[in-house]
């Protein structure tokens, strides 16, 4: 299969398994992973229908989104200080904040730009140490902080599951929500109605996060490698 068919095949996955988890496929929005493919495996996903991408690296985000300006672009990666103004100009959402210096940084980059910049807060729920992310604990207060800088949206959260067990990557997107309703219901009105985003879920593991409440799911490997296996879904 190309691009293209593994694009339509997984956005039909996601739509079976969203009506069997009892929930509407629109409440769930495929992010095409696009970090392993030049120009050309974008533009493959796009004529599948794809409008949503994500890059981890700034120089990505910023050469696609500038070709493909018609399509999404989110930021997932690691965010190096000196890159904000880059990430800021190209990412309608950045999925991985979780130190208040960068918040800072993406308030005054959002303000030169005139926007508000969308974020989702990084969570280490596993508490792997590899892992990037706040612990669970920290996430109300770094929130909190956050919604004082007035060219920031804080809209939910985002997470990574451990590789290996679906099982566990169930629990983790659990915990995920979780601490979601936890920290909305604390939230003033004005900054609750705008948190409402799960980001989590990859090639192994969306159909877990979509049953835990997944309204973003950042799909790469099953959509742009020839070699992906895939395994037999059970939710
Ligand atoms: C690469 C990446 C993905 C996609 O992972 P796949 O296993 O290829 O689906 C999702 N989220 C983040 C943060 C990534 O870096």
């Amino acid at each position: 299969m190309g691009i293209a068919q593994q694009y339509k095949h997984v956005s039909q996955e996601v739509a079976e398994v969203c009506k069997n988890a009892g929930r509407s496929p629109q409440e769930v929005t495929l992010i095409a992973v696009s970090k392993t493919v030049g120009p050309e495996g974008v533009h493959d996903a796009i004529s599948a229908g794809a409008t949503q991408f994500g890059e981890n690296r700034p120089n990505q985000i910023m050469e696609k989104a500038y070709l493909f300006p018609q399509v999404t672009w989110h930021f997932i990666g690691n965010i190096q200080s000196r890159r904000i103004p880059d990430i800021v100009e190209s990412a309608t959402l950045i999925h991985s904040l979780y130190q208040l210096h960068h918040a800072q940084k993406i308030n005054e980059a959002a303000y030169e730009h005139s926007k508000k910049q969308k974020v989702l807060v990084e969570v280490n729920v596993s508490g792997e140490e590899s892992k990037s992310g706040l612990a669970p604990a920290e996430v109300l207060p770094f929130i909190q902080e956050c919604v004082k800088l007035p060219n920031l949206a804080v809209c939910g959260l985002m997470t990574m599951a451990p590789a290996g067990s679906t099982t566990v990557a169930r629990e983790v997107f659990a915990g995920l929500r979780e601490l979601f309703e936890e920290i909305k219901s604390q939230l003033p009105p004005e900054h609750a109605s705008l948190f409402t985003e799960l980001s989590m879920g990859m090639s192994d593991d969306w159909p877990e996060a979509i049953a835990e409440g997944a309204t973003l799911i950042r799909v790469g490997r099953a959509i742009f490698s020839d070699s992906y296996e895939e395994k037999a879904f059970t939710c």
